[in-house]
């Protein structure tokens, strides 16, 4: 069975794409693999810092890896805060002042159109294909739900009247950036699935 290392910490995540692989995969988390160091994310881009994370890991550990990389792309914010969503309101990474801040910057603008974008960067042999996931939809004037993270509860995907904290996991999933990317990637591993 193929090893892969999915290049996150983030359990919820883990578990998620080990449910869409089914088994076929011997998938690997950074702890499994006993890598505990700050992976760099140094890049300009979405695509950029996916492909940092997932060639750093290949280069130390010589093993086949994946890793994402999503942003939050206001239109009439020239596509802010793109790479920097995490960090859009300050180092301290707070979900709620990150959003505090795109409504204060929209206040009074009438185009809130916005999208969610995902990249995953896959590393095969030291061959790197990528992946994306998009998901259209518009800034909220105010926060709405409970579940999810980020900035889910100011955005509001096309395909519904919910916001993304209003819905499940599952319906989440389904139209999701990153849903949308995971199911591109699972479809390509599939030629290297052994029984
Ligand atoms: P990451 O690249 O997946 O770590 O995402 C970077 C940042 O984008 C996160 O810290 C969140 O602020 C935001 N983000 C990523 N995915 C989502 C999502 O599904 N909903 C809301 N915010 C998200």
């Amino acid at each position: 069975m193929m090893k892969l290392v999915f290049a996150t910490n983030n359990l919820h995540k883990l578990q998620e794409i080990k449910h869409l692989l089914n088994g076929s995969f011997e998938l690997l988390s950074l702890n499994d693999i006993n890598c505990d160091e700050e992976i760099p994310e140094n890049q300009e881009t979405i695509e950029g810092n996916a492909a940092e994370k997932s060639f750093y890991i290949f280069n130390k550990y010589g093993l086949n890896c994946f890793a994402d990389d999503t942003g939050l792309e206001i239109e009439e914010l020239n596509g802010e805060p793109g790479v920097y969503s995490a960090r859009y309101a300050g180092e301290e990474k707070s979900a709620e002042k990150n959003m505090d801040l795109v409504l204060q910057k929209l206040a009074e603008i009438k185009n809130r159109k916005a999208r969610f974008k995902t990249v995953i960067s896959l590393v095969i042999d030291g061959q790197e294909i990528q992946f994306e996931g998009i998901v259209n939809g518009h800034i909220l004037e105010e926060k709405r739900g409970k579940t999810g993270f980020g900035y889910d509860p100011i955005f509001q995907p096309d395909e519904s009247h919910l916001s993304f904290a209003e819905m499940t996991m599952e319906e989440k999933g389904k139209i999701s950036h990153r849903g949308r990317a995971v199911q591109k990637l699972v479809e390509y591993l599939t030629q290297f699935k052994t029984e």
